[in-house]
């Protein structure tokens, strides 16, 4: 360890002994967290911005970007990392990318005409947006960005967007129902990859493939099984050497995203989580979330039965080791790199999560504490729940707490046990269900840093129930040797009509650049 690893990891031990879970989930940091918990700052910028406040940094994603193309260099493929921008809108992400090189995967119209007026080159974006209006699939033709096609009718709307443009449209195929150990792996996406040859045929063969340009061959899993995606990638170099001999100019197969990652340092903290919660549901144990919430197991007859609701926050391999670790995988008496090369196809990937590891932090202000009759504390955030979480159940990583009530607050900072809860009026509105210690209390005016939300946790499910306004994304890249600065996003979401029409958005991005401080 160098000497410089070891003084951050005293640091975030004196961070973390502030709040723990009841069983301990101690979350991965980053040094510009541990800077920003400390900064004396902290509280004004929180004042300034309102609580919660979105914290992001964009070095950990040029490093993160960087390790694969380190992998893709140093197993000989043409790598292109094309980054799934629904997974944070920031936009200070999307000029890291461009930076880097990198292209950007987009899911709707705003996301598409947003990283066209900041510059990004339209050979350099793709659409996969899982709905697809008529505007959209025009923009995309009319700027010469690649859709990934799910079904007929898109591709029928595609051909007659077409027809009033003077540039061929330029298309992926999605594939779906790969076959897997003996079944076929579901979807509610794309063309099954039995019928894509017939379909082809029928849909893009001839006059009717006239204004269509097939290039690639798509395809993004649910989950993050390895061994799924060899499946996947197998059928799919077959199709692509198929619709190749049929005249098809197919050049990249892009394996979409799910490229795991861990939130937790320890796979022993992970699965000591689940057996103790597994002892609390059958009652062996004090209970160690919210009135014994299961986290998507329940006990029948004694039996804890049910999936886990989460995210594994804790996974091996994980990044670049997993995607070496991919590509490197036997199939049919070779590797697949080395399949890839063989079908001369450029390998994309859209990793969206991964690549923003340790890229965020959301913070909010600790409003009241109060003792509940059970005899637990309940500690009230300025924040609500969609502003840290995603479809699955919890945010398995133990908060941050900086006291920074400490000197406003008159209440003893005594050791206790309880729950954050949220600005939302409902019994279940809690920001995190599992149960906290706080050895040396909590307190009105102290600050909360829920660690490592910048995939997805800070603005997938985030919404404006009860009028509450958006949380403000800060830029701390810089900091604090430069001020941090919001994101370009705040000031577009100002001044743009949500639903807004896609060229309408041109002109706000516009004008707000000279408008900005
Ligand atoms: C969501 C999504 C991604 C990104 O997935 P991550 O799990 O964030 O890496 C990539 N491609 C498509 C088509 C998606 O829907």
């Amino acid at each position: 360890m160098k000497m410089g690893e070891c003084e951050a990891t005293a640091n975030f031990d004196t961070l973390r002994a502030a709040c723990c879970g009841v069983i301990p989930l101690p979350g991965r940091l980053e040094p510009w967290m541990a800077t920003a918990c400390r900064d004396e700052n902290l509280q004004e910028l929180i004042d300034q911005f309102d609580s919660p406040l979105n914290l992001i940094n964009t070095d950990p994603f040029i490093r993160n970007i960087a390790a694969l193309q380190l992998v893709a260099s140093e197993l000989d493929v043409d790598l292109g990392v094309y980054f799934a921008r629904k997974a944070n809108k920031c936009l200070a992400f999307v000029s890291a990318a461009q930076s880097q090189g990198c292209g950007v995967d987009v899911a709707s119209a705003q996301e598409l005409q947003q990283v066209l007026d900041q510059g990004q080159p339209p050979g350099q974006v793709i659409c996969t947006a899982a709905v697809k209006s008529r505007a959209l699939l025009a923009l995309c033709v009319n700027r010469g960005v690649t859709m990934v096609i799910d079904n007929v009718d898109e591709l029928t709307h595609v051909r007659q967007v077409a027809q009033h443009q003077p540039r061929r449209a330029v298309i992926a195929l999605r594939l779906s129902h790969f076959h897997h150990d003996g079944v076929r792996l579901a979807s509610r996406f794309g063309f099954s990859v039995d019928d894509v040859p017939k379909m082809v045929a029928k849909e893009l063969d001839g006059d009717k493939g006239r204004q269509i340009e097939l290039t690639g061959i798509h395809f993004h899993l649910d989950g993050y099984s390895l061994q799924q995606r060899v499946s996947a990638i197998d059928q799919s170099l077959t199709i692509a050497a198929e619709l190749q001999s049929l005249g098809h100019a197919i050049h990249f197969l892009d394996i979409g995203g799910g490229m795991p990652m861990s939130y937790l340092n320890s796979s022993s903290d992970w699965d000591r989580f689940w057996c103790e919660l597994e002892r609390a549901l059958r009652g062996e144990r004090d209970a160690i979330t919210y009135r014994n919430h299961g986290l998507g197991h329940l006990v029948v007859d004694g039996r804890v039965v049910g999936k886990r609701d989460s995210y594994p926050f804790y996974q091996s391999p994980v990044q670049a080791s997993w995607l070496c670790e991919l590509l490197r995988s036997e199939c049919n008496g070779s590797s697949l790199v080395s399949a890839i090369r063989q079908h001369k196809l450029q390998l994309r990937c859209e990793p969206g999560r991964s690549l923003l590891d340790g890229c965020g932090a959301t913070v909010a202000r600790v409003e009241f504490v109060k003792s509940a009759p059970e005899g637990y504390l309940l500690a009230g955030l300025a924040m609500n729940h969609t502003q840290c979480r995603t479809s699955s159940d919890d945010f398995l990583v133990d908060p941050l707490l900086v006291p920074t009530g400490v000197t406003i607050s008159s209440q003893k900072r005594a050791s206790a046990e309880g729950f954050l809860v949220g600005a939302y009026c409902t019994e279940s509105e809690l920001l995190c269900l599992r149960k906290l210690q706080f050895p040396h209390g909590i307190a009105s005016g102290d600050t909360i840093m829920f660690p490592n939300t910048a995939g997805y946790f800070m603005h997938f499910l985030e919404s404006r129930s009860h009028q509450f306004p958006l949380a403000k994304n800060l830029d701390m890249t810089r900091f604090p040797n430069q001020i941090a600065r919001l994101d370009l996003i705040d000031t577009l979401a100002n001044s743009c009509p949500p639903t807004g029409r896609p060229d309408s958005l041109t002109n706000c991005v516009g004008s707000i650049e000279h408008s900005l401080p």
